[in-house]
């Protein structure tokens, strides 16, 4: 049975009052027709009364719904009545029971309707049979007045039951109705995601969920005063405008940046859709925090595409960039300049200080070189100390005051924990002019001609040429065939002779290594020595120049040539080397040579470099008897308090000193310094390169002990050296 409980009361009130007014009107409209009916004042009062008092109380607030409705339906089948009974029970008066019946279904309930049953029922059946005429004027009911007024209950039933099916259906749709708003609302509500709905046309919020709350931070109220413009970064407003204009918000997914009360930026995806309500274009929305993805896709891509410890783009994005530069220069017809700078002497201060203070200045020196750019140029770190600096350029010089700006960034000294560290940069540079040049090719070309840099002093900068390239190509060359050299046996020594500078006599050979290529011709060691240090082969190269002049020497003994020694020199590799000492042992014994027979040259720089290894080494060189000479002296930087330290035999002078003997006299002061150091740490003064008889008087004058150059031997193969006979001394040196 439907209980008209869904009718809410502000509804249920509204229709009780229109029914009061319906009675209010009745009355009215009974009084007339009484006195159009002539019927007198005091019978009309009555009357009008009857349903004037049951209006009356149905009025009163006092009572439930069901009294106030009985009253009502009492009040209305009262007036329906009393207008049959005034118009002399009209049998077509009757009529109004239905309009009354109609007008009872506003309650939406059933007691009404069994009110009026009753009524009809009752009303009509009593009052039949006592005053027939005054209920019908029909003669076949006022024969039979309980028939008509079951008659009469019958069609009131049946109106009342058509109307509870009606309401029925009704209350079932209202009730799906309440389900699905009931559901939705739960939806809405409890959703861990934000969700809003807004007012498309003036974005206006028209309701917001728990999780927007506090998500956002605002309260509903805040939000119910806000628009969606207020939850944009102010910057983000006209692109919300655009979208928002033309619809296209409802499939922009983002992510878009919204911001908190508490002035925050997130980024959200949204889910947009249209709700069209009658009257307004709302929409809903459902957002996503992907902050943190986000964050860390960001991060992702940022750690794909920069150095880790500098935070500067890697070589990926170099060449990218570099790429796009191009195309860029190409358009505008500029030039893009690429340098490239490695940080000397990087490597001793790390060895040395430790890596954090490595690590330090390599931050140093990239936050330098990146104040000495532009804003739209790139710096980048490939590793190690390299860095590479790209720059949209409209001349070839500025490429070099470019270079002279990077340089003079890192010159001033660092100040790292306390140390006063020092470094220059060498750099190399290639120019770019459009997409005819390869990113990689134009990195590969800098880099060239920042080895060349390099290789002619600290703190330079070369720019890369062709003939330059030529000689990178060749460098590839000798680095592919230099192993297998080897094993075809084309390494060759030459030998050097060093005489006494008193009593002429031959003091030593220095082994030499040439490359005997089979269509290079003889390569000297310059051009592959430092190939082979690249590699590390120059290890397994040394170990075959060590047996080689031993075998060779041990050779000559066997003969009864003397007993001169051999130089045999070491490159930086193989003093680091922990087998080199186990090698020099076995090598000696093998050939049975003893081996004060032997020294080993090496660099100033190679000693200063690696101090601590190379000390243990030298130690135990000179705990089997090897001799040490230090080469190219005086063109290091090293301590004094050093070298009177580190076992030594000898120093051979620099043969740039002795160029310039005879022509300098700064030069000559120079060399008697050198000697005389070389004498006060109590080894012998070595002179090489002389090549005039007047360096070889004022070495001799300056007591230098031993000569080596052109002018008294050149290099030979063996075989030309010696033959069956020790070497004379030239005449020179018998003067
Ligand atoms: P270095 O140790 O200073 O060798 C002396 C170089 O000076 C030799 O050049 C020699 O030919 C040259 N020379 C000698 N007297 C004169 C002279 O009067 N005037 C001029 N202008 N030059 C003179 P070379 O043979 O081309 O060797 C160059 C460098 O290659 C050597 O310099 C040495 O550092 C390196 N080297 C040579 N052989 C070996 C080796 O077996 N192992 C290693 N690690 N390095 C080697
Ligand atoms: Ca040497
Ligand atoms: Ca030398």
């Amino acid at each position: 049975m439907p209980q008209g409980r869904s009718l809410a009361q502000p509804d249920w009130d509204r229709r009780h009052r229109a029914i009061l007014v319906i009675l209010a009107l009745y009355i009215v409209g009974l009084v007339a027709f009484g006195f159009y009916r002539r019927y007198s004042v005091q019978h009309i009062a009555i009357d009008a009364a009857a349903v004037a008092m049951f209006s009356a109380w149905a009025w009163q607030p006092f009572g439930g719904r069901k009294l106030r409705s009985t009253l009502a339906s009492i009040a209305l089948l009262t007036a329906a009545s009393i207008g049959v009974h005034l118009s002399g029970g009209n049998i077509e008066a009757h009529f109004q029971f239905f309009v009354v019946i109609t007008l009872l279904m506003l309650y939406q309930d059933w007691l009404p309707f069994l009110v009026a049953i009753a009524y009809v029922v009752g009303e009509h059946g009593i009052i039949g049979v006592l005053l027939p005429t005054a209920v019908y004027n029909h003669p076949a009911a006022q024969s039979n007045p309980w028939l008509w007024a079951g008659i009469h209950g019958a069609f009131v039933l049946a109106a009342s039951a058509a109307n509870l099916a009606h309401w029925r259906l009704s209350e079932d749709d209202h009730k799906r109705a309440q389900d699905t708003e009931l559901s939705y609302e739960r939806l809405f509500a409890g959703h861990p995601q934000p969700m809003w709905v807004y007012d498309g046309a003036t974005l206006r919020f028209l309701d917001v969920n728990d999780a927007a709350i506090a998500h956002y931070g605002y309260s509903r109220a805040e939000f119910l005063a806000m628009t969606i413009k207020d939850i944009r970064p102010p910057e983000d407003i006209p692109e919300l405008l655009r979208t928002t204009a033309d619809g296209q918000d409802l499939d922009a997914a983002g992510p878009w940046r919204h911001r908190t009360k508490d002035g925050g930026d997130i980024l959200v995806r949204i889910s947009t859709h249209r709700v069209p309500l009658s009257t307004v274009d709302a929409r809903h929305v459902m957002a996503q925090d992907v902050t943190a993805q986000e964050d860390l896709m960001t991060q992702l891509r940022h750690q794909a595409f920069h150095d880790p410890l500098t935070s500067l783009p890697n070589r990926a994005l170099l060449i990218d960039r570099l790429n796009v530069m191009l195309r860029q220069a190409e358009r505008s017809e500029t030039l893009v300049a690429v340098l490239f700078c490695d940080l000397d002497g990087f490597k001793p201060i790390n060895d040395s200080l430790g890596h954090a203070i490595g690590d330090q200045l390599l931050n140093e020196a990239g936050r330098r070189f990146s104040g000495a750019l532009r804003p739209g140029d790139t710096l980048a770190r490939l590793g190690g100390d390299e860095f590479v600096a790209i720059c949209e350029i409209d001349a070839e010089h500025v490429a070099i005051q470019l270079a002279e700006r990077l340089g003079a960034a890192v010159a001033h000294p660092m100040e790292l924990e306390g140390h006063q560290v020092r470094v220059s940069t060498s750099v190399g540079i290639s120019l770019g002019r459009g997409r005819a040049n390869s990113p990689d090719e134009l990195v590969r070309n800098a880099d060239i001609a920042m080895y060349r840099a390099k290789s002619g002093g600290r703190g330079r900068f070369e720019m890369f040429d062709s003939a330059m390239h030529g000689r990178a190509v060749m460098r590839l060359a000798i680095e592919q065939d230099l192993r297998p050299a080897l094993g075809r046996d084309e390494f060759r020594l030459f030998y050097q002779p060093l005489f006494n500078a008193r009593d002429r006599s031959l003091v030593a050979f220095e082994a030499l290594l040439r490359w005997e290529h089979p269509t290079r011709g003889m390569i000297p060691p310059a051009d592959f020595i430092h190939v082979a240090e690249d590699s590390g082969f120059i290890l397994t190269l040394g170990a075959w120049v060590i047996g080689e002049a031993c075998r060779q020497l041990a050779a000559w003994r066997a003969a009864g040539a003397g007993t001169f020694m051999v130089g045999v020199n070491l490159s930086a590799r193989q003093l680091t080397d922990p087998g080199l000492v186990d090698y020099v042992e076995s090598t000696l014994r093998a050939t049975g040579l003893p081996a004060s027979s032997l020294v080993l040259e090496i660099t100033e720089s190679m000693l200063m470099s690696n101090i601590s290894a190379s000390f243990s080494t030298l130690e135990a060189l000179k705990n089997l008897g090897v001799g040490v000479s230090v080469d190219d002296f005086g063109t290091g930087y090293s301590s004094l308090s050093y070298l009177s330290r580190v076992p030594l035999d000898s120093l051979k002078i620099d043969r740039s000193f002795v160029a310039e003997l005879g022509t300098d006299e700064k030069a000559r002061v120079l060399a008697a310094m050198l000697v005389d150091l070389a004498h006060n740490l109590g080894v012998r003064a070595v002179a090489e390169g002389v090549e005039t008889e007047a360096q070889l008087a004022i070495l001799q004058d300056l007591g230098c002990d031993v000569i080596q150059g052109f002018l008294l031997g050149r290099p030979l193969p063996s075989g030309l050296v010696l033959g069956n006979e020790a070497p004379k001394a030239p005449a020179a040196m018998t003067a």
